[in-house]
């Protein structure tokens, strides 16, 4: 068993490392302050594609759909970094771009997926409703067949990007089979007449990524528009949020590592009792734990992705890294806090951020509760 990075991976990750610190790192708290996402982060992100990072460069993507790993890498490094952006690339590339890749005819390819990968689009996934967040079968939003078009009413929230996006995939009901809901994902153009952004979310973390309500009011979208087949919304809907959960799970372990590695400078520099405050086993103590966490979801999440890159089934995987690394990152997060003291809860201190950021990790893409159902669904049915 090799753990070791490839020299590829290697070059990726400080790649990644030095863009974001030399971009990303310096707004970042401004961002979170103004509720939105610097211009002029977002044009060196396309340069570098890192919005087609999941994608082949025949459309317009940086190639890396076979090496997961690095996917997660650079969402891991973009993560340590800032958690917002992490979202929205995370989002834009796994659950918009790469279904399309994946699941998507070569029309669609074409016609969506170029854009996409080169970042002139935004995308975005669009499964949450009112009434159906954890449960995925009550989703209400309508598409009728109306000739050679569907005709798309009702609404959706908490869409990441959903307010910046140009192209999304909607998962709406297209009617009813052996008394069960047929689910189908369309891919749609926010262009289309009928559709409109509604609220746009004033949240707890990761707020300079958008969160939006968005409104269908008979949007007609044309049958070749739709994804992996009519009524396979659900079975294609759970493949895409098993390669988005990577993708959270790699934001975590970033997450995770800028709260550990503030929480060792100041516990090097802040004195207390006459000495500096790492020297305090209670302090030594929480340092470990961060660590041997953190190491954890970073190693669950590349083995997720390996086998992602071998072809194997990594759905209980995923879930399993999705799962321990946000609780990683939230506690992680957590000892920061208290690492600095009254220093940490003040604006001024980045992990201030990164414990409201931290507990987004734990909601979105499955909250922890239906990871735990996932996990369990699998070991119970095992054989
Ligand atoms: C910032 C942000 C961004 C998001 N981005 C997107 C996006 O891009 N696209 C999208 O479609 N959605 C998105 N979401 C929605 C997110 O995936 C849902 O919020 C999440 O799945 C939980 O659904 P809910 O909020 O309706 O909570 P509920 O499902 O109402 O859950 C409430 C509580 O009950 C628990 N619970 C529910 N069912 C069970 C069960 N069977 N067993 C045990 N406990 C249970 C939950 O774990 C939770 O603790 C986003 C959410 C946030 C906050």
């Amino acid at each position: 068993m090799d753990f070791s990075l490839t020299e590829k991976q290697k070059m990726i990750k400080k790649i990644t490392r030095e863009f974001a610190e030399e971009y990303i790192a310096p707004v970042a708290q401004e961002s979170d302050q103004k509720s939105e996402l610097d211009p002029t982060v977002l044009e060196k992100m396309k340069e570098l594609k890192y919005f087609g990072s999941c994608i082949p460069e025949e459309y317009g993507g940086a190639g890396l759909h076979n090496d997961t790993i690095s996917f997660a890498i650079i969402t891991e490094e973009i993560g340590r970094v800032d958690a917002s952006w992490a979202i929205t690339t995370g989002v834009h590339a796994s659950v918009c771009a790469y279904p399309i890749y994946r699941f998507g005819t070569e029309e669609q390819k074409q016609k969506f997926l170029i854009d996409l990968a080169k970042g002139i689009k935004i995308g975005a996934f669009c499964l949450t409703e009112a009434n159906a967040g954890s449960d995925a079968g009550g989703v209400q939003l309508t598409a009728e067949k109306d000739g050679d078009e569907y005709i798309l009413n009702g609404s959706k929230i908490f869409a990441t990007n959903g307010g910046i996006s140009k192209t999304l995939l909607v998962v709406a009901k297209t009617g009813e089979k052996d008394k069960r809901k047929e689910l189908t994902v369309f891919i749609v153009d926010t262009d289309t007449p009928g559709y409109s952004v509604g609220v746009k979310e004033d949240k707890l973390g990761v707020r300079a990524s958008n969160t939006s309500e968005l409104v269908f009011q008979d949007v007609r979208v044309p049958e070749e528009n739709i994804l992996g087949g009519l009524g396979s919304g659900f079975r294609i809907g759970l493949q895409i949020l098993d390669y988005g959960r990577i993708s959270i799970a790699s934001q975590c372990v970033g997450l995770g590592q800028a709260c550990l590695e503030k929480a060792i400078k100041y516990a090097n520099e802040r004195e207390q009792f006459g000495q500096k405050i790492s020297r305090f086993q209670g302090i030594q103590w929480k340092i470990a734990d961060m660590t041997t966490d953190i190491e954890s979801a970073r190693l669950l999440t590349y083995r997720a992705a390996w086998m992602c890159d071998q072809g194997m089934d990594y759905g209980l995987s995923g879930s399993m890294a999705k799962l321990v690394a946000s609780e990683a990152a939230m506690k992680a997060a957590h000892q920061a806090v208290q690492i600095h003291g009254g220093y940490g809860t003040m604006k001024a201190y980045a992990v201030e951020r990164y414990f409201r950021d931290a507990k987004m990790g734990e909601i979105y893409e499955g909250t922890s509760e239906i990871q735990r159902l996932v996990i369990a669904n699998h070991m119970l049915r095992k054989k």
